[in-house]
């Protein structure tokens, strides 16, 4: 499993920009709490591929999954906390769900420190997932 910033990166499918090109549904791992995302390590080859392509034909936006097929890469996530089948919103919901259990253990064990630490990555959770929501219904309007 990934880790950063102490969160499990969680599997997703993102949209990644390389220089000036935007690559949709790649497999990505993507923090929680500081919104990092990695280009997923197995198919890191085909991204770096696609984006040649891509660049070489002076494309500003591809489709990842229509040049890889996925379905043949079960295992992908296999090593994740949980994927998010492409709903950003839900893992957030399911990420603040554990923090809010993980801090009435330290609540419990009096492990201050652990309790002021959940405090925050529940605070950037939610954070994230207001943002979230208010970028889709920006994107809603701009579509
Ligand atoms: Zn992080």
């Amino acid at each position: 499993m990934s880790f950063c910033c102490g969160a499990g990166m969680l599997g997703s499918f993102g949209t990644v920009r390389h220089q000036q090109t935007l690559v949709h549904n790649v497999p990505i791992l993507f923090c929680p709490v500081c919104n990092r995302i990695d280009v997923h390590p197995a198919i890191e080859g085909e991204f770096e591929i696609l984006v040649e392509y891509a660049q070489g034909d002076q494309a500003r936006e591809v489709d990842f999954s229509d040049f890889v097929s996925v379905d043949n890469l079960p295992d992908l996530f296999e090593n994740c906390t949980m994927t998010d089948d492409g709903n950003y919103a839900d893992v957030l919901r399911q990420q603040i769900d554990i923090a809010l259990d993980l801090l009435s253990v330290a609540k419990a064990l009096a492990d201050h420190e652990w309790h002021a630490a959940l405090k925050m990555r529940l605070q950037h959770l939610s954070q994230r997932l207001q943002n979230h929501n208010s970028r889709k219904e920006m994107s809603r309007y701009s579509a």
